[in-house]
């Protein structure tokens, strides 16, 4: 395939161009099977015929959105968390509010829900001001 940022012929596998840098179809300014220059709006290659890729969304949820981080969180704990980088943390949080409701017949739910969602809303509004944010780190 072409890269579809500046056209040098890479591998169908290349995860990132070697010659730019750039992750396929994260732009969009050449065909990816013939390499010629096509315009971001097109859907279809005009030299060769080939569908072109839409861009790739490099984020597909706002991680820094506290609202969302916070919905999320309050569906399932740790969910934001997760999201947000915070994996290992995410998952410990859930495996622990499961547990605990488990042994409590669910009313730790009161309690592990709630310091879920503030914790998701802090870390995010964090990350919004450019804070970096460790992987354990709480609210
Ligand atoms: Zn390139
Ligand atoms: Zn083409």
């Amino acid at each position: 395939m072409h890269c579809t940022n500046c056209s040098e012929h890479i591998s169908d596998l290349a995860e990132i161009c070697p010659k730019c840098g750039v992750r396929p179809y994260v732009t969009k300014n050449f065909c990816h099977s013939c390499g010629s220059s096509v315009n971001s709006n097109q859907a279809m290659c005009i030299s060769c015929g080939t569908q072109l890729k839409e861009i790739k969304k490099t984020q597909t949820v706002d991680s820094t959105n506290p609202a969302i981080m916070g919905l999320l969180s309050f569906l399932l704990v740790g969910l934001g968390q997760m999201l947000m980088g915070q994996v290992s943390k995410g998952i410990v949080m859930l495996i622990v509010s499961i547990v605990l409701a488990f042994l409590t017949f669910g009313l730790s739910s009161l309690i592990t829900t709630p310091i879920s969602i503030i914790d998701a809303v802090l870390i995010a509004k964090k990350k919004q001001q450019g804070t970096q944010v460790g992987e354990w780190e709480f609210f």
